[in-house]
């Protein structure tokens, strides 16, 4: 009897290792700080970049920060007290890791910027991202066709404007370039801003907190339109998108004869996929998490192995210190014409997550 335990005892380690090879290890080990799990996106960049970077050879150390700064700032300096060898960082706030980045650098930790570009500090050695602006392009493209579609006879479209979180770089690139297409119509009177709040100083959301885009949307709505309809909303984000479509709904807006308002958003996660396809939401951005992590676990590649890795921009995304050298993903617009093609065509959901 002993015996015969001994040798199950002996399978099961064996399974074991087989089951976790050693080598599955041996490049090293990737620090990985990621912002909140409250956003259904960083979840999924957190589990396609452990995913892709252990199948690579590396052990993870996959930490996030539930939207608070010291507290990514204490995970950052543990990881790098560990020794891992190379940081991954979708930061919180974008300015405030430049000491953290010195220690790094001083332990010859390499570091990636993932999606949001850390800001102030020489020390960040690459960034893998989405092109931004582009995002920002295709939400103010899918809320003029909305307009178009929804209300063409009712110009000007009084629209307003939601910006993400001023600490995040990445908020304006998104505005930028949604204003790149809005302005000109703004300025030809094609559209109206009702309560005149533009710029990223006013209409910046803290955080990127969908309850703080609500409390603003339900002001815009009581001091401007008590008279007057809201054509069409920026938004830039899902999460603030869910906001301010329920101040708009508490109003009135998609019940009896008054239209629901065109609104944009980002991430294409599920429950604004579901908003698309109720008639709530009209459009999002989808950034496929998985080709972000495929790109991220590249560089890691060839910065530990002393290679290049592939750029393919090296002009746009200045920290304040540097250029950071760049490789830009592309964003694919989503509305309900083309959702299950993009969302489910390319196996990042399935169709029973959505319907
Ligand atoms: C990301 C967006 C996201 C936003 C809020 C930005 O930095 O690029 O995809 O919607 O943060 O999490």
């Amino acid at each position: 009897m002993r015996l015969l335990k001994g040798a199950l005892a002996a399978t099961a380690i064996a399974i074991a290792a087989f089951a976790h090879p050693a080598a599955a290890q041996d490049k090293g080990t990737v620090g990985i700080a990621m912002p909140t799990k409250s956003s259904a996106r960083w979840i999924s960049d957190g589990n396609s970049m452990v995913e892709q970077f252990e199948k690579a050879g590396y052990a993870t150390d996959l930490q996030y920060a539930e939207d608070d700064i010291p507290n990514q700032l204490a995970q950052i300096e543990n990881m790098i007290t560990k020794g891992v060898n190379v940081l991954v960082i979708a930061a919180i706030d974008g300015t405030t890791l430049s000491n953290a980045l010195a220690n790094a650098n001083a332990a010859g930790i390499k570091v990636i910027a993932y999606d949001r570009l850390i800001r102030d500090s020489e020390h960040v050695d690459y960034y893998a991202t989405f092109d931004n602006f582009k995002v920002g392009v295709q939400q103010a493209n899918t809320l003029v066709a909305g307009l178009e579609e929804r209300f063409p006879d009712a110009q000007p479209w009084n629209v307003e404007l939601f910006g993400g979180s001023p600490d995040d770089n990445n908020a304006y690139f998104f505005y930028n370039g949604a204003m790149s297409v809005l302005q000109p119509l703004i300025d030809s009177g094609k559209i109206a801003i009702a309560s005149g709040q533009m710029g990223m100083d006013t209409v910046g959301t803290l955080r990127w907190d969908g309850s703080v885009a609500q409390a603003r949307m339900d002001n815009l709505l009581s001091a401007n339109y008590t008279d007057k309809q809201v054509h069409g909303v920026l938004s830039p984000y899902d999460g603030l998108s869910i906001g301010i479509i329920s101040s708009l709904k508490g109003v009135g807006y998609g019940s009896g004869d008054q239209k629901m308002p065109i609104v944009s958003g980002q991430d294409a996660e599920v429950p604004s996929v579901k908003a698309i396809l109720r008639g709530d939401q009209y459009s999002t951005i989808f950034k496929d998490t998985r080709e972000l992590a495929r790109v991220t676990v590249g560089m890691v590649n060839a910065v530990l192995g002393g290679g290049e890795p592939e750029i393919n921009d090296t002009k746009t995304y200045d920290n304040g210190v540097k250029v950071v050298p760049s490789y830009l993903l592309e964003p694919v617009p989503v509305t309900a014409a083309n959702w299950e093609e993009v969302l489910v065509g390319s196996g990042y959901y399935t169709q029973a997550q959505i319907q």
